[in-house]
């Protein structure tokens, strides 16, 4: 017997619909490339949103069709994104920290059809159109007479011309809630990148669930900061679980440095923001500098790579915030885990709350994961067993994009479940705590050395701006963790009080055999540090003879 419930597919469409019936007067307030502050509503937002549509059809651009962007997060990425989802294209946001042969190679393997971008992206967008062999409009996200002459760029028209001329009456297609909706191309750090392709049921489901009170708490109330780029798997699904919720939108543009942050967080009274940790160590360096405090800011999710201590430390106890510590991928929409207390740990002290706070978190209801060890075999959550880290649910890849079509192609499953390439532990409470990626682990006379853990320690000292842990080749432990430093401008640390500074805080087998300077670490479009590069820089490295 079938349930006598209403049929509804779950599209990215009916969450426009929604937030122009419900919450029309909702503010969405963007920081515009052109330098000044653009206002308006949701309901605006439906509207132009319907004008892309429009002008998609005019286009005669086909259903599941592949639309890039080259944008910062604003509102015009925010109506392409459901002016093509919505249509039924599939939206696919393009990185625009790739190395320029990257986004050639992508969009090409995307099969793009038009590419909208932002007026920064122009040198960009000149480099690689005569080889984006499938793009055949471009769209300089821009007013009519702002649009550059002579650029080279064939089909070249101006956002608002394009969209100007439509009309705003389109009624969205049904259609079935499995199709394509958009796609993320992965960092991509060995052999080319490959393709996240969401469906509208998948984004839907990753929309509620964000929102939940143990996730990311949005509500109508909240006035929310994605510093999170909408290039980087989706900007954590933020938009769409605003337009779900209601919330204010603030949305920074191309300035992420702390000031530019801070005064936005401030002007627009800002409750929630989200961020890898570099954004907030920007943030932090400028409100340190300047004794700046936060007026509404009360909570903030840091995820992308493990959030050190030191940085949480500084939210809660210098400025009251809470750290909500997120962990996810491209693969999985991007969200697994989020860190949030459980009642019972609310009497915890302190020192016992942040050991909890640290870990990367609890399992979010669609997504269930489990650590195996080399053999395959489930390990124990005891907080002490790692293993490889695998995880499956709705928001999850099933298989790559056009994976089907390589002769070589298997499945990136296992029985079912999705290898993440981390490495962790999960605790009795089901807490997760990542130790590494899996190609990162520093294996030490047959023990395993945490290099995030070795990493946390070094940026917990006030003279440490960055540190990257990496193994090298030792004759009798096989591999020792060296620890690659950058300097905060202006201070100073030796080589010997850093390495002093290690004691008592692991243990003695732990610590870095050598620290080396460096004026920087390399970082990936996505901002992870690419251990790969450091290692590479570091080939000629010989430990010192102890
Ligand atoms: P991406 O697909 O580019 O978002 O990268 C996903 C990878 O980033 C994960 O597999 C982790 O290795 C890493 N990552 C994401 N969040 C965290 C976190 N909170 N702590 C440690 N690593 C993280």
């Amino acid at each position: 017997m079938l349930g006598l419930m209403q049929n509804q597919p779950l599209l990215i469409s009916s969450l426009i619909e929604f937030a122009e019936r419900h919450h029309s007067d909702g503010e969405i307030v963007s920081r515009r490339v052109e330098g000044d502050i653009h206002r308006y509503f949701y309901k605006d937002l439906a509207i132009r949103s319907r004008q892309v549509a429009n002008a998609l059809d005019a286009l005669t651009i086909g259903f599941s069709e592949r639309v890039a962007t080259l944008a910062w997060n604003g509102y015009r990425h925010m109506e392409i994104y459901f002016g093509v989802s919505g249509s039924g294209r599939v939206l696919h946001t393009l990185n625009p920290r790739l190395h320029p042969d990257q986004v050639v190679w992508i969009a090409n393997h995307a099969e793009d059809q038009v590419l909208c971008f932002d007026a920064s992206f122009l040198a960009i967008v000149q480099a690689v159109h005569a080889r984006c062999t499938t793009i055949k409009h471009y769209v300089m996200l821009c007013d009519a007479d702002k649009l550059p002459q002579d650029t080279g760029i064939p089909n070249l028209i101006s956002y608002e011309a394009w969209i100007g001329r439509q009309s705003s009456d389109y009624t969205w297609p049904v259609f079935d809630e499995n199709s394509a909706s958009s796609m993320c191309y992965t960092s991509g750090t060995t052999g080319n990148p490959k393709a996240a392709l969401y469906s509208h049921r998948s984004t839907v489901l990753h929309a509620y669930a964000a929102a939940l009170p143990d996730v990311m708490n949005l509500s109508a109330r909240d006035s929310v900061l994605p510093v999170v780029p909408m290039f980087h798997v989706n900007a954590w699904g933020i938009p769409y679980s605003a337009a779900l919720t209601g919330c204010k939108l603030v949305f920074p543009g191309p300035a992420l440095d702390g000031k530019s942050v801070y005064d936005l967080l401030e002007s627009e009274k800002v409750t929630f923001a989200a961020g890898v940790p570099t954004v907030w160590q920007m943030l932090l360096g400028h409100m340190q500098a300047n004794g700046l405090r936060f007026s509404t800011l009360n909570r903030t999710v840091i995820g992308g790579s493990a959030c050190p201590p030191a940085m949480i430390n500084a939210f809660n106890d210098d400025y009251g915030i809470d750290v909500l510590h997120a962990w996810g991928m491209t693969e999985m929409s991007p969200l697994g885990t989020l860190c949030t207390l459980k009642n019972k740990h609310l009497l915890l002290s302190k020192e016992e709350q942040m050991k909890i706070r640290l870990k990367q978190g609890r399992a979010i209801y669609g997504m269930d994961m489990k650590i195996i060890d080399e053999a395959g075999k489930e390990l124990p959550h005891d907080g002490k067993a790692f293993g490889d880290l695998l995880v499956k649910g709705p928001w999850i890849v099933a298989e790559y994009f056009k994976q089907s079509e390589e002769a070589s192609a298997k499945s990136p499953l296992v029985d079912g479940w999705f290898p993440t390439g981390d490495v962790a532990t999960i605790d009795p409470d089901g807490y997760m705590q990542i130790t590494d990626r899996s190609k990162d682990v520093i294996k030490s006379g047959g023990e395993w050395i945490s290099s995030i853990d070795i990493e946390n320690i070094a940026v917990a000292h006030p003279a440490v701006a960055m540190a990257a842990c990496v193994g090298v080749y030792h004759p009798k432990w096989d591999e020792r963790p060296i620890i690659a430093v950058v300097k905060k401008p202006g201070s100073d640390v030796s080589r010997e009080a850093l390495i002093a500074f290690y004691e008592g805080k692991t243990a003695k087998w732990q610590i870095p055999d050598d620290v080396v300077f460096v004026d920087a670490i390399p970082l990936g479009a996505t901002g992870k540090m690419l251990k790969n590069k450091l290692r590479e820089t570091l080939k000629d490295y010989k430990l010192p003879q102890n």
